[in-house]
């Protein structure tokens, strides 16, 4: 019995991880690391706050602000920053909770933490984005530093958002330091960062698939379900498309597009999507202009993974419990061999549970899960990059920044693999699980340093 209220989010990120570490040899291997879950599972700090701002019409407006600093013994407090009017401290503390083994899976100097408010950008004009940012940064710049804490972009919160949060913290402190990643490239911000979730995402899969074919398959030809179409969906599609996959939808809030054609969605069309994002405009403009509403299917309310005909590959790109357990047992039907998280906790219990099931069925010819923990790190792995440029005063290019973001990539994905097949032992022809595999090496690395 708890005398806690209720955290859902919160409880199930907790459960997801424990019950794998519980159901591995690690516990037995190392009985001291119980000791360091208990403690992981309580944040170090919690701050919470108001956030005072004027409206267009001068009017007062109040929203609730939190910064989660769950785990700092790899380094300084990272994760990033979301605007939603759903955000809670359940939410954010599961996202938190998850961005410490993130992080600790990139192989670089990072804690874990997680922020925002429950201000909903929509329906506001550019003044009031801005004058709530600089009114949010009154309050969080006190807890956060480039050696203390350092937030980063998450849901509703883009580079624009981080430009005027850091013009905030730096005349507020008259301090230029790292206090920020996602800025902008001419102001410190690293280059591929806008990209680097999606295209991380898709390097991972890129290890799924050549391991799971023995190195004869890649993306060219394969059927690729994503949805969202922010960030991280948009550069998924893009990286994938430009690997010769066909992207067959996205979706919003509102509902998906499925693609008509048979080369599926193409780059000038996600491109399009892309404006209307920045327009804060809806994927049904797409049935509205006469230029594209040949070129899809408006699935009204519905999330892809039913829509699609045969997938191959499903990217869930836009927010946690996207995959119910009957959407995963639709994607196995549908043939799908490879699910990979771009969102954090994109697929339900209920979804992982038929896919772990299904892997330890089908063996070779499973479906094959990867977590958002592992696959989505590009994100902020490329942060910890920013971190590293911002100190050192210097700026690496694109390619540079991208083969570290490749090496990373497969460090997360074959740490996941090797791990798993050490403390969970896969029987004979069976994938090893990357869930419990990736759950493993994460925690481990956090605990030794605890
Ligand atoms: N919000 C991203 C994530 O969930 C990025 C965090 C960051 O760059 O700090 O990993």
């Amino acid at each position: 019995m708890s005398n806690l209220p209720s955290e859902p989010e919160f409880e199930q990120a907790y459960k997801e991880l424990t019950s794998t570490l519980e159901s591995s040899s690690l516990f037995k291997k190392n009985p001291e690391y119980k000791t360091a879950l208990k403690i992981c599972a309580i944040p170090e700090r919690v701050i919470q706050f108001r956030v005072v701002w004027e409206d267009d019409k001068n009017e007062v407006q109040v929203n609730r602000g939190y910064r989660v600093q769950f785990n700092s013994a790899l380094g300084p407090y990272k994760g990033g920053l979301r605007f939603h009017p759903t955000v809670n401290l359940s939410i954010l503390k599961f996202l938190g909770f998850e961005q410490i083994f993130k992080n600790a899976l990139t192989g670089l100097n990072m804690g874990g933490g997680k922020g925002g408010a429950d201000f909903d950008p929509k329906g506001k004009s550019d003044n009031e984005i801005r004058k709530f940012c600089v009114a949010f940064m009154g309050e969080l710049s006190h807890h956060i530093g480039a050696n203390t804490d350092v937030p980063a972009g998450d849901i509703g919160v883009s580079p624009r958002e981080i430009g005027w949060m850091f013009g905030a913290y730096k005349k507020q402190k008259n301090l230029w330091e790292g206090c920020l990643t996602g800025k902008g490239g001419t102001w410190g911000g690293s280059l591929i960062r806008p990209e680097a979730t999606g295209y991380g995402l898709v390097y991972y899969v890129q290890h799924m698939i050549q391991y799971a074919s023995g190195g004869k398959e890649t993306f060219k030809g394969k059927r690729v379900a994503i949805s969202g179409s922010g960030n991280v969906a948009q550069y998924a599609a893009l990286k994938a498309i430009e690997l010769g996959a066909i992207i067959v939808s996205l979706s919003d809030s509102k509902g998906a597009i499925i693609s008509t054609s048979d080369q599926g969605i193409t780059p000038e069309e996600v491109s399009f999507i892309a404006d209307l994002k920045v327009q804060r405009k809806q994927l049904t403009e797409l049935t509205t202009s006469d230029q594209y509403k040949s070129k899809f299917k408006y699935e009204e309310g519905a999330r892809p993974w039913t829509k699609c005909g045969k997938v191959d590959v499903a990217l869930p790109c836009a927010t946690q419990n996207e995959v119910s357990g009957d959407e995963a047992t639709a994607l196995v039907e549908a043939g799908a061999k490879f699910v990979a998280e771009g969102s954090n906790m994109g697929c339900s219990q209920e979804a992982i549970g038929v896919f772990e099931a299904n892997r330890k069925e089908k063996k070779g010819e499973a479906i094959w899960y990867g977590p958002g923990k592992a696959a989505n790190a590009g994100g902020v792995a490329v942060s910890g990059l920013e971190m590293a440029q911002n100190s050192s005063r210097i700026s690496w290019t694109s390619e540079e920044v991208d083969t570290k973001l490749k090496g990373i990539m497969e460090a997360c994905f074959k740490n996941g693999l090797e791990t798993a097949k050490e403390y969970v032992e896969p029987t004979e022809g069976e994938f090893p699980s990357l869930v419990a595999g990736s759950n493993i090496a994460g925690f481990s690395k956090v605990a030794a340093a605890m």
